[in-house]
């Protein structure tokens, strides 16, 4: 039955690179990284792990990932024992953890004490502070509750819940917040985590017994940052956990600010208790930058090399690349390496439009796509046919569905207003810019069309 013959090392190394292209790394790290293959057959294969517990969350939680990628590595099924009481190498206890991370603080800080007076803060970037932020139409709602609520936690925007689509600034704002509120108070313990971090942190105090010390830690901040809360989904043992937290700390009138892609109530698999606590303070979106804000941002980032690009092609950047602001720092790092490689060669546009070539296309296509796909989008949210969105009908049930999409087609593409009435059976142009006026218009009157807006937008940009 074998093609070839696998050990059993050769097949967990083939399954462990799948995995890699699949996971993120710190998944693949806590939960792949120690597993030790101990043996395989035709039929099945034996993996080590520590203990029990390991074992019996690995099976809820990762087993479908593992089944297909061993089956991908090895081209049949295998069936998935665990065999208890393999160690990895060291596993630093909760304890070492704790000593190791406050002595390097202190280090840090007598470091930082002599050096520059910023704190530096584990896991955060000492670039992602607030004057660093670019703050512009799309995101000054959340930067200025972001700056409020690190200037006096615990107050009105309690709890703060920012969200929206990736690469947007979510996780510098909130790590802006840690660097903010211990300039201002450096006695207070703040903590920014990304969620997954929680889970793992949370699960490794349930297998060390050390529960209660995971709880008074969490339960002693003053603030507490969560990025990509999102990813509590479908998590039932953990979302428990995390809403005892949040009672905790929010009774305390402590700080919580959480981030992620989706407003609360759009997260499939959230309790509904947890989407009503994460509604209870301010939430707010980012929305993707207008051109503006992208040359401002352009603008600010170049001062950090030394090579300078002239300002007509950081036009032609910020014109191209709007989907998010880490494509568009990408563009600019990958024009400033090449200059600084070719003992800085002067960077024309047409260069520009060389090197960035692949990135321009992704944009360009994401662009093509999108007036089909938000016409497909729109019906299907509101239960209609492509047919109707582009027919003559005029009944409200499809007419506002109609104007929703010529105005997201407008606010999402690059089309022209003409080309937009085409796609939308032959319009014309005063028609579209009718509809974008409208739901503007609506947008401002009415939270529900907004939300609803706001949620189809994101959907058509695949967020
Ligand atoms: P998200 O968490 O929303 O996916 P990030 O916070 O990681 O996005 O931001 C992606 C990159 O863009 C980071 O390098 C960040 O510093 C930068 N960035 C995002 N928004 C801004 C902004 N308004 N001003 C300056 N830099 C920004
Ligand atoms: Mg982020």
């Amino acid at each position: 039955m074998l093609e070839e013959s696998y050990d059993v090392k050769k097949a967990w190394m083939k399954t462990c690179d799948i995995l890699k292209k699949q996971i993120c790394l710190e998944t693949f790290d806590h939960w792949f990284q120690p597993i030790v293959p101990v043996n395989i057959d035709d039929k099945n294969i034996v993996l080590g792990v520590s203990d029990d517990f390991f074992a019996s969350w690995f099976r809820d939680n990762y087993e479908d990932i593992l089944s297909e990628a061993l089956k991908k590595a090895v081209g049949y099924d295998l069936a998935i024992n665990f065999e208890l009481g393999y160690y990895p190498e060291e596993i630093e206890t909760a304890e070492e953890i704790e000593e190791s991370s406050s002595e390097s603080s202190a280090a840090n800080r007598t470091e930082t004490e002599r050096s520059a007076p910023e704190p530096t803060i584990p896991n955060c970037l000492s670039r992602h502070t607030f004057g660093n932020f670019v703050v512009g139409e799309e995101n000054r709602y959340a930067y200025t509750a972001a700056i409020t609520a690190a200037q006096s936690p615990g107050g009105v925007y309690n709890p703060l819940y920012i969200y929206g689509g990736t690469g947007l600034g979510k996780t510098h704002l909130l790590q802006a917040v840690a660097y903010e509120v211990l300039q201002k108070n450096p006695r207070a313990v703040v903590e920014y985590i990304t969620c997954e971090t929680f889970l793992n942190n949370y699960v490794d105090s349930l297998r060390m017994k050390k529960h209660a010390e995971f709880r008074n830690h969490i339960r002693g901040l003053d603030v507490l940052l969560v990025d990509d809360v999102h990813q509590l989904a479908n998590k039932t043992q953990l979302q428990e956990e995390f809403f005892n937290t949040f009672n905790s700390l929010y009774n305390s009138n402590k700080q919580i600010i959480l981030t992620s892609d989706k407003q609360p109530c759009e997260i499939q698999g959230l309790e509904d208790r947890l989407v009503s606590r994460f509604e209870w303070g301010i939430t707010t979106e980012i929305t993707t930058p207008e051109i503006e804000t992208r040359l401002a941002i352009l603008r600010m980032k170049q001062e950090e090399h030394l090579i300078k690009l002239d300002d007509e092609v950081l036009f032609f950047i910020a014109s191209r690349i709007s989907s998010s602001i880490r494509r568009l720092e990408g563009a600019l790092l990958r024009l400033v390496a090449f200059s600084s490689a070719m003992s800085n060669c002067k960077i024309t546009i047409p260069k520009a439009e060389e090197l960035l070539n692949k990135l321009l296309e992704e944009e360009a296509n994401n662009k093509k796509v999108s007036i089909e796909n938000i016409q497909k989008t729109v019906a299907d949210h509101f239960d209609l046919r492509v047919h109707d969105i582009l027919g003559n009908k005029r009944p409200k049930n499809i007419a506002e569905p109609r104007m929703i999409a010529m105005y997201l087609a407008r606010q999402v593409t690059d089309f022209s207003l003409p080309e937009i009435g085409m796609a939308f059976g032959g319009r014309n142009h005063a028609t579209v810019i009718h509809a974008v006026k409208k739901v503007k218009a609506d947008c401002e009157k009415n939270e529900n069309m907004k939300r609803t807006v706001s949620l189809l937008k994101r959907q058509v940009q695949g967020g």
